[in-house]
């Protein structure tokens, strides 16, 4: 399953975070939540498409997507030098796939700041340094294997890649981060073995005190400036709130408390589908009376790769697709009634899966 890791300094909320996606009261009746090990969590991705077919079809089950969040605790300054447990944590992060970086952006005097104020630029910088110095580490000991190839022999892969990994050892010396590197789309494909840590999509979350969660504050708006350039979603999330939902019981009773608040969604959702969007996938839906169920898939799939994602066999055997646009199936109301009305779609090995398709897989066994 695709992971997100949650980083952070210690005290800015992440385990508050965390707790609460974990607290299945928390969300509504369809979100279920379980924990693998203490810090990592499965958690069930928020589709209203996937109600809404089902309440179309009335299967015997419904089947959300998935993505596990994983608490990742104990970066501080020096992590990247192996203080304290830090090399442990970055080996962490290299196995996620996007990561969720909280920011304090809460004054709290009964909250210890670990560096005696409240500053989420400065402690995002302090993130970042560590994270970039543990790739700066990557790379140099790369370009050191490739060095003598590309100088000497004719060898045209060890000169390419000695380019790259030189242009983005230059840009993490400059104290920034490899995602922002000056290098193609091509060059990155170049070096994903190396799994950098700050190559991965980030999403910054900034924990505000309750009363600034509707507008923001100060803290807020210096991060926005701070991260302008990143390309990055800045959510705006109060822990606090978000543990107080947490407490409640009934559905009901939870959306009476955010609309009292002026919100229209728990952060908790918002913070979860903002993570989806951060791992760069689409979903596609199988619709039957057994199940109607959502399948996670990377933009770009192509029908037997969809397929793959069911069963290697339905890709081995791929015959065909049978495909109805999520819009059609809605407005027609029913497989019979789209199949009628000459919207049923039969597509062959190159199509490329659009997000919210409704598949039906042909396929030899
Ligand atoms: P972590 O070390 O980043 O995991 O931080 P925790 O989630 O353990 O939070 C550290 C302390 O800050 C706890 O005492 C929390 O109750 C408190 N805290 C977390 N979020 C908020 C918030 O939004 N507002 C306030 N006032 N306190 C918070």
């Amino acid at each position: 399953a695709l992971q997100c890791g949650i980083v952070g300094l210690p005290n800015v909320g992440k385990s508050t975070l965390f707790n609460c996606l974990s607290n299945a009261k928390a969300q509504a009746a369809n979100f279920p939540f379980c924990t693998i090990e203490p810090n990592v969590g499965v958690i069930t991705v928020p589709d209203e498409r996937l109600n809404k077919l089902a309440e179309l079809v009335k299967p015997q089950r419904i089947v959300p997507n998935t993505i596990e969040i994983v608490d990742i605790a104990g970066l501080v300054k020096g992590a990247s030098k192996g203080e304290g447990l830090g090399n442990q944590f970055l080996g962490n992060i290299r196995n996620t796939d996007a990561i969720i970086h909280v920011l304090r952006c809460f004054d709290d005097g009964n909250v210890v700041h670990v560096d005696g104020s409240v500053d989420p630029v400065r402690d995002k910088e302090i993130i970042d340094t560590e994270l970039q110095l543990k790739d700066l580490d990557t790379v140099t000991k790369r370009i050191q294997r490739v060095e003598k190839q590309a100088k000497t022999g004719g060898d045209k892969e060890a000169k390419r890649s000695y380019e790259i990994l030189s242009v983005v050892k230059n840009h993490l010396e400059s104290g920034k981060s490899a995602r922002t590197a000056p290098i193609s789309e091509e060059d990155f494909d170049f070096i994903s073995d190396l799994s950098l840590l700050t190559v991965k999509p980030i999403l910054y979350v900034c924990n505000v005190d309750e009363s600034s969660v509707n507008t923001g504050n100060d803290y807020v708006a210096q991060v926005k400036q701070a991260v302008k350039d990143e390309n990055a979603e800045v959510l705006i999330i109060s822990a606090q709130i978000e543990s107080e939902i947490a407490q409640l019981d009934s559905y009901d009773e939870r959306q009476l408390f955010l609309e009292d608040l002026g919100l229209t969604e728990s952060g908790v959702n918002k913070l979860i589908r903002a993570a989806y969007r951060l791992l760069n996938l689409a979903t596609y839906f199988t619709a039957g009376v057994q199940e109607v169920r959502a399948w996670t898939i990377e933009n770009g799939f192509t029908a037997p790769q969809a397929a793959g994602v069911i069963h290697t066999d339905f890709e081995k055997g791929f015959i065909r697709a049978e495909v109805i646009k999520y819009e059609d199936f809605i407005n027609y109301g029913s497989e019979a009634a789209v199949k009628e009305a000459g919207k049923l779609g039969v597509e062959g090995k190159t199509y490329l899966v659009q997000d919210g398709d409704i598949m039906h897989f042909r396929f030899n066994v």
